[in-house]
């Protein structure tokens, strides 16, 4: 086992750069995945640490050597693929052991080590089969088990579970997490899903367009993305944005959305932020706002709803069943202790982290008089106004009462207000690219 070190490496094919100056750490017997859309560099990352690809900048330290130069074959690192193709003329025992007796391995050893992996992977019983004769789940298996008998020092694997099926796929990513848990080989796993990253990784590394974005444990990445790409991307489905502005301790989104925003750390004003909610942290509310569903898909364990609110679409998602279809109305309001701020322009978080997993202390009870009040002053908002424009009068009045309490349910306001709503996924601002997982701003 060992550690793998990367430090600002880069890669250009001709004059595309692929990646633009990568640092992660993988430690000692970690399960670290490169999570990123198609085209993003995870592959090239990968090839580059297991040394079929040359790194033209940065270094590449396995168990604190450089292996810059160091020929694939004396990195003691082994590499399963998306398409593991097996011979198909030898058995599954012969497969596995292939690679050592190319090594030179004593056919004793060879036979012990085959016999360990398949006992591992559970495929003693199949040794004497040939590929053609195995299911797809199992000839993956075989393929893990090649590179098992190697006891290398890492495992690496690009997208290897993208040819299964989907319940396939779900088996397979347990058994590859238990076979982790069981062997502790230090692993960078490569997968553009990232469902796959966040339920097999200790940590994930988020990549896009030869950038990091954001290091971190999966629920970090969940509960404190820190810019729309990374809030965005994972989770399923996706993050809602919703654009508008923050004045005296408050969003204010399209037609008249009204959220807390004391977590977003703006003092007065502040115009062009994006509220990000997750469409399970959307509730069914009666004092909520008021939306149009446009789509209901029940799965049995969740309801999906697609809604509609004033022109704006957003996701829900929740546990509960609804008795509802298409053009009915339902209410809804974000938890508030689940909202998250991100700048329009950099697409990076505003203020602190949002708060992680624990309930919301102070949600609203139902039942409390609705906030739709056109004319109350609040749709008068000078939209378009710059932060620190704005005279203190009004934030030193700030809404510290029950009208602020009321307010902060969200709202619908009467001036037709209607910032676009951005579906992010895999197209956050060019700005938020940052490198090596910078800090937001
Ligand atoms: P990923 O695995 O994240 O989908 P890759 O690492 O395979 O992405 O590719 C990253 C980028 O580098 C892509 O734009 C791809 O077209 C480009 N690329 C990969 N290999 C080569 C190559 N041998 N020559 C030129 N461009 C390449
Ligand atoms: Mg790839």
């Amino acid at each position: 086992m060992a550690e793998v070190n990367l430090r600002d490496v880069r890669k250009a094919y001709g004059t595309v750069q692929v990646l633009r100056g990568i640092d992660v750490d993988v430690a000692d017997g970690e399960f670290v995945a490169l999570v990123g859309p198609s085209g993003c560099g995870k592959s090239t990352l990968l090839r580059m640490i297991a040394g079929l690809e040359d790194i033209a900048q940065g270094e590449i330290r396995i168990d604190d050597r450089l292996v810059n130069n160091v020929p694939p074959k004396q990195r003691d690192v082994a590499m399963v693929f998306q398409n593991y193709a097996l011979y198909p003329h030898m058995t599954v025992a012969r497969n596995m052991g292939f690679s050592l007796k190319l090594a030179g391995r004593l056919q004793k050893e060879i036979d012990e080590r085959v016999a360990a992996a398949a006992a591992i992977l559970d495929l003693s019983a199949l040794l004497d089969r040939y590929p053609r004769q195995l299911s797809g789940g199992q000839r993956q298996r075989v393929a893990m088990g090649r590179a098992i008998v190697r006891d290398p020092q890492v495992f690496l694997f690009d997208e290897p579970l993208s040819n299964l099926d989907a319940k396939l796929r779900v088996q397979m990513r347990a058994e590859i997490k238990a076979l982790h848990q069981r062997l502790r080989t230090t692993t960078v796993y490569v997968t553009h899903d990232q469902v796959e990253a966040m339920t097999m990784a200790d940590k994930i590394v988020v990549m896009r367009d030869g950038h990091v974005e954001q290091i971190g444990a999966p629920l970090d990445l969940y509960d404190h993305p820190q810019n729309m790409f990374v809030a965005g991307f994972i989770g399923s489905p996706a993050m809602n944005f919703i654009k508008g502005w923050i004045e005296d301790g408050q969003f204010h989104g399209p037609g008249n959305i009204i959220a807390p925003a004391k977590d977003a750390g703006v003092d007065t004003m502040l115009d062009g932020v994006v509220l990000g909610i997750r469409p399970e942290h959307l509730l069914l509310d009666p004092a909520g706002v008021e939306a149009t569903v446009t789509v209901v898909e029940q799965t049995g364990s969740e309801t999906y709803l697609l809604l509609d609110i004033d022109g704006q679409r957003i996701n829900y998602l929740g546990r509960e069943r609804v008795a509802i279809g298409p053009g009915d109305k339902v209410h809804i309001r974000p938890d508030p202790a689940r909202l998250h701020f991100f700048d329009e322009k950099t697409g990076q978080r505003l203020g602190a982290p949002a708060s992680s997993g624990l309930p919301s202390a102070s949600l609203p009870s139902p039942g409390l008089p609705s906030p739709e009040k056109p004319g109350t002053g609040r749709g008068s908002s000078p939209h378009g106004r710059k932060a620190g424009q704005e005279p203190g009068a009004r934030a030193r009045a700030g809404l510290g009462s029950a009208a602020a309490r009321v307010l902060s349910l969200v709202g619908i306001r009467a001036d037709g207000y209607r910032p676009e709503l951005h579906y992010m996924r895999g197209s956050g601002p060019a700005s938020t690219r940052v490198r090596g997982g910078g800090e937001p701003r």
